[in-house]
């Protein structure tokens, strides 16, 4: 799945398409359906941000057009009219580049200023607004666990599964702690964590998993088996270390 972390590769690759005028196909028919090509083609692009999980496109006239790419959509930069398979939703031609857009993504345009307020701030931003994200942690209920949290858009924009487990293994913090148990400088170190961890993503660095998918296997800190279960209302799974990362008080 695309994190915070690929939607910022994918703002930066297509940053040579701004200032352009671009001409705008909808191959695939599902996207065609979605009238962007009319409203778009010959528009100056200009801007593209990544956004929490989307991908904002800015077109000149004020029209905004939302990429999220849920599982499987992906973005492509490649020279201009260069013959490839397959029937991509979305094809921005500039003068010499294209930005290609592959597979089941949901595409938005609206005009004008997007709801900001539907999404929390963006983990990626420079710097992260941490002490805005802490407030916002702090709103929820005290039951509410940790790791359930961390992927709530609406507190925190950008942290996926991967980096939600990574950021409290370095963090030392157990998914399943309760946010009334957290303190103040928890909340922000975990959070420091998933921008950092993040931010190298961005930057291409690889960094060795330590708990993500390792479940059943040796804690590469402590040496107890790392354990995995669902968690949340999305069931996802959660991937921790029990003998180093601390899940209640005491
Ligand atoms: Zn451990």
């Amino acid at each position: 799945m695309p994190e915070g972390d690929s939607l910022h590769r994918a703002a930066r690759k297509l940053q040579v398409l701004v200032g352009e005028r671009v001409a705008v196909e909808t191959p695939h028919p599902r996207a065609a359906a979605e009238g962007v090509a009319e409203r778009l083609d010959g528009r100056r692009l200009v801007g593209v941000e990544a956004m929490g999980k989307n991908l904002l496109l800015r077109f000149e006239g004020g029209l905004v057009l939302r990429s999220h790419l849920r599982m499987s959509g992906r973005w492509q930069v490649r020279e201009r009219g260069k013959a490839a398979h397959g029937t991509p939703w979305l094809v921005l031609a500039g003068r010499e580049r294209e930005a290609v857009l592959w597979n089941g993504p949901v595409l938005e345009l609206s005009h004008g200023a997007l709801n900001r307020a539907r999404l929390g701030p963006d983990i990626l931003a420079d710097p992260p607004d941490l002490a805005a994200i802490v407030v916002n942690l702090r709103r929820e209920a005290r039951g509410r666990e940790l790791g359930d949290a961390l992927l709530d858009q609406r507190i925190v924009g950008g942290i996926g599964n991967v980096w939600k487990a990574e950021s409290l293994w370095r963090a030392r913090i157990s998914p399943w702690l309760a946010l009334g148990e957290a303190t103040e400088e928890e909340l922000e170190r975990v959070l420091r964590e998933a921008a950092r961890l993040m931010r190298s993503s961005v930057d291409g660095k690889r960094t060795e998993r330590a708990v993500y998918r390792k479940a059943g296997r040796p804690c590469p800190r402590c040496g107890e088996t790392i354990r995995s279960r669902g968690q949340g209302d999305d069931n996802r799974t959660a991937y921790w270390c029990p003998g180093c990362q601390r899940a209640a008080s005491g």
